[in-house]
């Protein structure tokens, strides 16, 4: 492996605290010109492929505060081995945390490590309707203290004064950008962090609220070691090298062997993409949980099912149900278990379709998703063009594949238009 110039090239090194939320800041990264790897929880070799830039996905947004900040020191000191020249810690667009945390200790944690004495927190992402001005947060036209997230299950957000939310996680002083600096171009922006230094502070909140203030706040962190922020400054960076958007940074190699989708998510768009693939007339097959949950080899019926059909088109094997199907098995089976209980039934699955010779698999749930890759031991994932926003082809090596390359589709429930399932193999060409 040439490791020599594949460090030198390690532009920017990304830890995201959750796995869509690694796809997402891959596809912008890569929408600006930089050829991205995605790689799932902290790695124990080296980078298979020259790239400029890593994105590694953990699942640290909701765990302890503690774990969080293990798990992100543990993927920076891995990025930092790989010569990575910026470090950029990604969160959600709606600063998903409590008032313990995770983004106060973990950015801290990261300032301490790499030695940083000052970074930007902005979780801004115009393109996706969040805004930041005078430091707080808009969800569309409504303070995200209204947007909803208020009422969030695991991260309640009550606050949309992001200087308040981030004070109240760290130790050290937090301060604000605010818009008229950021409107006055990359100058002025360094001006502002050379003055908030001087007042002590460490971490500023910046104000953004078009694509353009992200262009002019990323030239003024060209010299920061650390970032932290939402996916939207990611598309300012790329010019910072002399990087842009092209075709190039997306090129995987091309696509072999057969096609199929697994679907494990029951929210309304992938229900609306399972009814059209179905009205197409190609083969789709349901899974029924209460099968699962009388211990019939409903895997193996599915493998055999689909053997004979993957030779004439694509097929598809899906759990997708509407609300009310859903409530039932969960009333029966509990939530939780009949959750689990297919989730691993359809990683089975995916695992033996590419066993068959699937090599283009388009997977739709986020839980789902998981599932699949870890079944499918894929370790890392080179980004491509998208399919839909959000929704980009990957290409990785699972060591049920036989040695070839495979080409993977992560679909976040909501996300993708109808015909997303036939588009997806059609966009490949
Ligand atoms: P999304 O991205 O739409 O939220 P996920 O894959 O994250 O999709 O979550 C869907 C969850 O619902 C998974 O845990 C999956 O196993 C479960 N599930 C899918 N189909 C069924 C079904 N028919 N009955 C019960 N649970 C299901």
């Amino acid at each position: 492996m040439k490791n020599i110039g594949m460090r030198q090239s390690l532009l920017l090194g990304c830890i995201a605290d959750d796995f869509t939320g690694a796809t997402d800041l891959a596809n912008n990264l890569v929408r600006s010109g930089m050829r991205v790897m995605q790689i799932n929880g902290v790695p124990s070799q080296d980078l298979s492929a020259p790239v400029d830039a890593v994105v590694i996905a953990l699942k640290s947004r909701t765990t302890p505060a503690l774990e969080a900040v293990d798990q992100s020191l543990a993927a920076y000191l891995w990025l930092k081995k790989q010569g990575s020249r910026q470090i950029y810690f990604k969160y959600c667009s709606t600063f998903d945390s409590t008032s313990q945390g995770n983004i106060g200790p973990v950015t801290e944690a990261l300032m301490e490590a790499i030695g940083a004495d000052f970074t930007i927190a902005t979780p801004a992402f115009p393109d996706n309707g969040r805004t930041v001005f005078k430091g707080h947060l808009f969800a569309g036209d409504t303070l995200l203290s209204e947007s909803g997230m208020q009422n969030h299950p695991l991260t309640p957000m009550t606050d949309a004064n992001l200087v308040r939310v981030l004070q109240a996680q760290c130790q050290r002083k937090v301060g604000l950008v605010d818009y008229k600096t950021v409107m006055a171009g990359a100058t002025a922006i360094e001006q502002r962090f050379a003055a908030l230094r001087e007042q002590g502070v460490s971490i500023a909140i910046v104000d953004a609220i078009s694509n353009d203030d992200l262009m002019r706040l990323g030239l003024a962190l060209k010299s920061l070691p650390l970032l932290t922020a939402g996916s939207g400054v990611a598309i300012g960076l790329a010019q910072n090298h002399g990087i842009a958007p092209s075709s190039q940074a997306s090129t995987l190699p091309p696509p072999t062997g057969l096609q199929a989708i697994v679907s494990g998510s029951c929210s309304l768009a992938t229900n609306r993409q399972v009814q059209h693939f179905m009205q197409t007339d190609l083969p789709s097959l349901a899974i029924d949980p209460q099968q699962l949950a009388q211990g019939k080899d409903v895997v193996a019926q599915a493998l055999s099912w689909a053997a004979p059909r993957m030779a004439q088109s694509p097929v598809l094997i899906y759990s997708t149900a509407n609300a009310q199907a859903l409530q039932g098995v969960q009333n029966q089976l509990g939530a939780q278990a009949a959750g689990e209980m297919v989730e691993h039934a359809l990683a089975s699955i995916a695992r033996g379709l590419v066993q068959l010779g699937v090599r283009q698999l388009v997977v739709a749930g986020g839980e789902t998703s998981g599932a699949c890759v870890q079944a499918l031991k894929v370790a890392q994932m080179q980004i491509g063009s998208q399919i839909d926003p959000g929704v980009p082809w990957c290409y990785a090596h699972s060591d049920a594949s036989d040695g070839a390359g495979l080409h993977l589709t992560l679909k976040s429930g909501n996300f993708g238009t109808d015909d997303f399932f036939t588009k997806a193999f059609k966009v490949l060409g």
